[in-house]
């Protein structure tokens, strides 16, 4: 038995996924099919009119990565969305000078959240990859603020509980957000909002994505919006996959008198089809588990019932 596997199918006696690149030694996508996975599928009315979606990410990238296609999906079926981006992506992508790399991320940024629907975006600017030295209250506290200002309802972010992520801007973001979500429902956190106006407003429905292993209990289909989740991961120019790489490859593979059919037969083509099926090609392998064309993985907690409620509902007989 390859002994991956073996941790993967028997830790917490779940289900275990991976992704991305950032556990090369992990297999990915280790899910095998099992009743306690949700599949939540496309809803042809607005189920979620009405609700706040707060889509969460360090970096201009993350989302687009990860969960642009559950995103454009919650949108899709009625959900309002603000898009909270907690670093300046200083660190990464195009640019001469520091300066520079910030401003182009930031631009992307906004692409990002114009082409995902999000109408509103607060960008904390916390320096890239310094995280660990970042005051958590601090950022807790601004988080508490936002999601008691726009009555966030829902939030999709990095799992707080994925393994083997090295990126402190993703666990420490991660960890704050899950704490805030909760007490942003507290009367006695920050009272002073109060004052202000604000109210308390706990944050009920989470939706935890990883780059590496975590508990996955809901698949998410995104057949119907992958082209759109594309074209939102070209709007990452500064240090996404939006440049010309599918172009380069079939330049390259062409010189050694090869081809690749899904590249089609022209550099535009070629640059969108190199996302959707080669950056973006564990969504297809995901969605081929579940019998769906694309899909992405999620950590979900809903809305709780009160456990009194419960209990009369499966307790009490009629007098
Ligand atoms: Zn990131």
């Amino acid at each position: 038995m390859d002994r991956r596997r073996f941790i993967g199918q028997t830790i917490a006696g779940g289900i275990w996924l991976g992704r991305g690149a950032a556990a090369p030694q992990i297999p990915l996508r280790e899910i095998a099919q099992d009743a306690s996975v949700f599949i939540e599928r496309e809803e042809p009315a607005q189920p979620h009119k009405g609700k706040v979606l707060a889509a969460i990410q360090p970096h201009s990238d993350d989302l687009p990565l990860f969960a642009g296609g559950t995103v454009l999906k919650l949108i899709k079926e009625g959900y309002s969305g603000i898009l909270i981006r907690t670093s300046n992506d200083e660190m990464a992508g195009r640019g001469a000078t520091m300066g520079e790399v910030v401003l182009n991320n930031e631009k992307d940024n906004f692409e990002v959240a114009r082409r995902l629907g999000l109408k509103k975006i607060f960008d904390l600017h916390y320096r890239n990859h310094e995280f660990d030295a970042v005051s958590p209250g601090e950022l807790r506290h601004r988080l508490i603020f936002i999601f008691r200002l726009m009555k966030v309802d829902t939030v999709i972010c990095y799992d707080p509980w994925g393994h083997y992520e090295e990126n402190p801007d993703h666990y420490v973001s991660a960890q704050c957000v899950e704490a805030a979500c909760w007490m942003a429902g507290g009367r006695w956190d920050l009272p002073e909002h109060f004052e202000a106006g604000l109210e308390p407003h706990a944050v009920k429905e989470k939706y935890y994505f990883a780059r590496g292993p975590q508990l996955v209990n809901r698949v998410v289909d995104i057949s119907a919006v992958i082209d759109q989740k594309v074209e939102v991961n070209r709007a990452n120019v500064a240090q996404g996959p939006a440049g010309e790489e599918g172009a380069r490859l079939r330049a390259q593979l062409a010189s050694k008198k090869l081809r690749l059919p899904i590249l089609g037969n022209d550099d535009e083509t070629a640059n969108r089809q190199y996302i959707k099926h080669i950056v973006l090609k564990e969504d297809a392998d995901l969605g081929r588990k579940y019998g769906l064309q694309f899909a992405e993985p999620f950590h979900y907690i809903g809305p709780k019932e009160p456990m009194l409620d419960t209990y009369i509902k499966e307790n009490a007989v009629p007098v």
